[in-house]
């Protein structure tokens, strides 16, 4: 029977214990897009089913990708039409029925600058892009545009060489808020999902081949405990090579690592009203509107360095502004840079024989590799041992399908029919019942009273779950401040994330539950201590525990924003140095009162 979809971080001993007393038909390890949609596939169709992710949900690639809901339309030029075509029909299913409250439309400017032959090659491509969708359109097909056109709506472009535009339309998503949701609907399916606890071997069977769970360690206690499960599926992003070797299995691909970087300005230092798409030498590049902001990205080059944290370098953020700078009018400046992110792209290599549905891409190892650019994103599945699924590579949009197919893989040889997949079927919780309440945010906002804009603003956020958010209100009007200047967030939604979406420590509410790390220019420190007070209250933390988790943001943010420095980036420098003595600056407050 479904249960709430609650994850209260409170709880948390229940859940462990549950963990370790229950016997799960499928135990996934990772909590990321892939992890929390194989989660919620294989609870939807009956199955008793356990997730652990070492640290946050999210927390690896899945809350520092572009952000984008979309079919690719560069990968039409690398003829990827199966991958279009699928990344388009998701797109659209998310968009209009699974999770309109967390996926919206979003237009892009495609500039041409070669008069003759530009237009009808991305032209046919956009026709193309736009016919794979099908018949029903919840977004609006592309439009031609003369330069005047495309000038009136994005007047930061340089009129120069410019020979007019495509507009088009894809989808954006904050990344983190729809992985978190998807393990909340997995949760309202019965799954248990425990996060900061990691899978550090598998357990197998009599014969000794057969896996038959994973030893886990609770990473909060440092206490380790056995989890049973029927099948252990690794939905581990960059990780999934170290969790084949502690595993003690050869999988017949390997996970090659891309980092994408972006940079975040403020929306008023380039003036257009849609999104835009350039093409760079090797890649493209996006602007991406971000409520007050732009995101502004991406690169795409191999690494090889920390998985955990992956860091922006100086040429990085160099590449990112000369590539803007050559279509602005007025350049994007070092002193306009709020935040810079780093994300690791968890792309497949096949190295020997898979043995799942799903072929690798056939790709070569990594000497004398391709550009990663050229490494398609298909996913790959692998069944390396009986009991043992793993999936990597695919994107973010076609989590549903990836979650389908690992899931199919690992009940394969179950002695019981396993019902198909029924997640096409299955909105994402806030989805249903939308339209009425976003018809009712008037009254909604008289009854709590709060500002008609606080209500659209956490309906937009968490769809019909909105209603929670209130009820704390109701219940503290106090937490219906908002929680910084300047932004529109509230002090119940911090609340809120402790009491349903299982945030344990300041950085899951700051960078995650929140977008505060990558929208503010010190990174959220500034509230790093009201967010600990308002969790404290609920966690019962002590003044001593408040202080620590405080500045274990803080040393967090300082950490993460001296790595670019190192590379002697002015850009990054600037934007840590800012950020670094803001954090000073509350750490100093802290120790004063603790
Ligand atoms: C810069 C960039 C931009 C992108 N933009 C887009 C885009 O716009 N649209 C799109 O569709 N896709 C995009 N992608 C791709 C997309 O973000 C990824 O494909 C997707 O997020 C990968 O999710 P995942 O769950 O496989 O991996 P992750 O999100 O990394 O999750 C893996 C999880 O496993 C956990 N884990 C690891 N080891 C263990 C263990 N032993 N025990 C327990 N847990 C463990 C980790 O902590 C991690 O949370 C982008 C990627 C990047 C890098």
């Amino acid at each position: 029977m479904a249960s709430n979809g609650v994850l209260d971080a409170r709880e948390r001993s229940a859940t462990l214990s549950r963990l370790a007393t229950e016997r799960f038909d499928v135990l996934v390890i990772g909590g990321g897009i892939t992890g929390a949609g194989a989660a919620l596939d294989a609870a939807s169709r009956g199955l008793r089913v356990a997730l652990v992710e070492a640290r946050d949900l999210a927390s690896g690639t899945s809350s520092r990708s572009s952000k984008l809901i979309h079919g690719g339309l560069r990968y039409l030029e690398q003829r990827d039409f199966k991958l279009v075509y699928e990344a388009l029909r998701e797109r659209d299913l998310l968009v209009s029925k699974l999770a309109p409250h967390l996926v919206k439309p979003v237009s892009f400017l495609y500039p041409l600058y070669k008069k003759v032959v530009e237009r009808p090659y991305v032209g046919a491509g956009l026709v193309l892009y736009d016919a794979m969708e099908g018949t029903r359109r919840p977004v609006p097909h592309h439009r031609h545009l003369t330069a005047r056109g495309a000038l009136r709506l994005a007047p930061a472009l340089s009129p120069e060489r410019l020979a007019g535009a495509m507009r088009y339309y894809d989808a954006q998503v904050d990344d983190a808020r729809y992985t978190l949701t998807v393990a909340r609907t997995a949760a309202a399916h019965s799954a248990v999902v425990a996060t900061r606890v990691s899978a550090v071997s598998v357990m197998r069977g009599p014969d000794g081949v057969r896996v038959t769970g994973a030893r886990v360690r609770d990473e909060e206690t440092g206490r380790s405990f056995d989890v049973s499960a029927e099948t252990v599926v690794v939905c581990a992003g960059v990780w999934t090579d170290l969790v084949h070797e502690l595993a003690g299995v050869r999988a017949g691909y390997r996970v090659r690592m891309s980092k994408g970087v972006h940079i975040v300005v403020p929306r008023s230092a380039v003036n257009a009203d849609t999104g835009m798409i350039l093409r760079t030498d090797k890649s493209v590049l996006f602007f991406i509107p971000w409520g007050e902001r732009w995101i502004v990205g991406t690169t795409d080059t191999d690494f090889t360095g920390d998985r955990a944290e992956p860091a922006a370098t100086q040429e990085d953020v160099d590449y990112l502004l000369a590539a803007a700078n050559r279509v602005l009018v007025r350049p994007l400046l070092r002193a306009d840079v709020i935040a810079v992110y780093a994300g690791l792209r968890p792309l497949v290599e096949a190295v020997g024989e898979v043995n799942g549905s799903k072929g690798a891409n056939g790709s070569k190892g990594a000497k004398g590799a391709k550009p990663t650019t050229k490494v398609s994103r298909e996913h790959v599945v692998d069944v390396p041992v009986p009991g043992l699924a793993s999936i990597a590579g695919g994107k973010f949009t076609t989590y549903r399908l990836m979650a389908r197919d690992v899931v199919d893989a690992a009940v394969a040889d179950f002695d019981r029919e396993v019902p198909s997949s029924v997640t096409e079927q299955l909105p994402l919780l806030g989805a249903d019942g939308l339209v009425g309440v976003r018809a009712g945010a008037g009254r909604l906002a008289e009854d709590c009273r709060v500002s008609r804009a606080a209500v659209e603003h956490l309906i937009d956020r968490y769809g019909t779950l909105a209603g929670e958010v209130l009820d704390l209100i109701r219940a503290d009007p106090g937490l219906a401040q908002p929680l910084a200047d300047g932004y529109p967030y509230l002090r119940a939604e911090v609340a809120y994330a402790v009491t349903h979406e299982d945030a344990l420590h300041v950085d899951d509410v700051l960078m995650r539950r929140m977008r505060l790390f990558i929208e503010s220019a010190d990174s959220g420190t500034g509230v790093a201590a009201e967010v600990a007070l308002i969790m404290g209250r609920l966690l019962g933390w002590s003044r001593r525990r408040r202080a620590a988790e405080t500045r274990r943001y803080l040393e967090a943010i300082a950490a993460e924003q001296t790595r670019p420095a190192a590379g002697a980036s002015a850009v990054a420098a600037g934007v840590a140095v800012a950020g670094m003595a803001a954090a000073d600056a509350v750490l100093a407050g802290v120790a004063a009162a603790g």
